[in-house]
């Protein structure tokens, strides 16, 4: 069966070993990040859809799920902003009805979270984790290139309201970019707002992967320790670039398609391949020797290797939030 909406597992640096629902189309958000690894937003909106048939999601999950996979999530991610689906509640009840021992794990924005719809839904997962990166609106606009209207003070008002309803796992994603959000009146902002919305986890980020805009550069370790230490906050961790220790599932049959799914979500060096999908590098390889001759994936040198991408087609979803 051809998985348009599961993907994965990949083993993810914050999740672990983590199965990949993608409910969005090649790319719907609401913002258009500088720092986004799927590149540019195609399509901006803040209003939900249904984008897919609900059922044809459930189905997949059904079939990749039925031999009780080890896994350490099932997370809501992929092409854009996961909120944006009206299925997002009916999934989310769907697997903790059919496979309640999973954790689910959703990774938003967090720029819905206004919504009380949105807020009813999330109530549902195991662990919701938002992404704030600044305080000021001009700085959110810089970054994030928001929907016209979005407004960072009424989005942190969300995150307060969603966490005085919600008593599951919050952990709070904290992107950092240097000359963006690292000045002392914006790390002062950043650490009076995280006091309010008073989430479980705070877990420091940076750019890890080619990037929507050329320009963004990743913070160095050390300044993700300062920061992670003037937040002063208990639990505030640096995201490490490193994934954790190889667990790796069984290799694929459609060893093509996985990658090509893969990358589909995120732009991957081999190395990473190998981790995520359990292959052999000279497995991987000889994939992405494929692929590339077919003209489905490109790859591009960076500072941490060579990155291959999926090229999106009409059939491809593509990115990752
Ligand atoms: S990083 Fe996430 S929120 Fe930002 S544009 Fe990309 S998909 Fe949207």
């Amino acid at each position: 069966m051809t998985q348009r909406h599961v993907f994965g597992p990949v083993l993810s640096r914050r999740l672990g070993l983590s199965l990949g629902i993608d409910l969005i189309p090649y790319k719907t958000c609401s913002y258009d990040c500088v720092y986004c690894e799927c590149g540019r937003t195609t399509v901006q909106t803040v209003t939900r859809r249904e984008f897919f048939p609900v059922e044809d999601v459930m189905t997949e999950l059904r079939a990749v799920l039925a031999p009780r996979p080890e896994l350490d999530s099932i997370t809501l991610a992929g092409s854009g902003e996961p909120t944006l689906s009206l299925s997002l509640g009916r999934v989310i009840g769907f697997l903790k009805d059919e496979f309640p021992d999973y954790t689910v794990s959703v990774l938003t924005n967090g720029s819905l979270l206004t919504v009380p719809a949105v807020r009813e839904e999330l109530v549902l997962a195991d662990r919701v984790i938002p992404t704030l990166t600044t305080t000021s609106q001009e700085t959110f606009e810089r970054i994030h290139r928001p929907h016209p209207g979005l407004e960072v003070g009424a989005i942190i008002g969300g995150m307060e309201r969603f966490r005085t309803e919600y008593s599951g796992q919050l952990w709070l994603e904290v992107f950092v970019i240097p000359g963006l959000n690292t000045s002392a009146a914006e790390l002062a902002g950043l650490k009076d707002a995280i006091e309010r919305i008073d989430p479980d986890r705070v877990q420091l980020n940076t750019l890890d992967r080619p990037s929507a805009e050329g320009w963004v550069r990743a913070a160095p370790d050390a300044e993700l320790e300062r920061i992670g230490a003037l937040l002063g906050r208990p639990g505030a961790g640096v995201v490490r670039r490193e994934p954790p220790a190889a667990r790796v599932p069984a290799a694929p049959a459609e060893a093509g398609e996985r990658v090509r799914a893969t990358l589909c979500r995120r732009p991957s060096t081999i190395s990473d391949l190998v981790l995520t999908t359990g292959m052999s590098g000279g497995e991987v390889a000889k994939v992405l020797g494929v692929l590339e001759r077919a003209g489905l994936v490109t790859s591009e040198r960076r500072r941490r290797g060579v990155f291959y991408t999926c090229r999106p087609d009409d059939d491809a979803a593509g990115g990752g939030a």
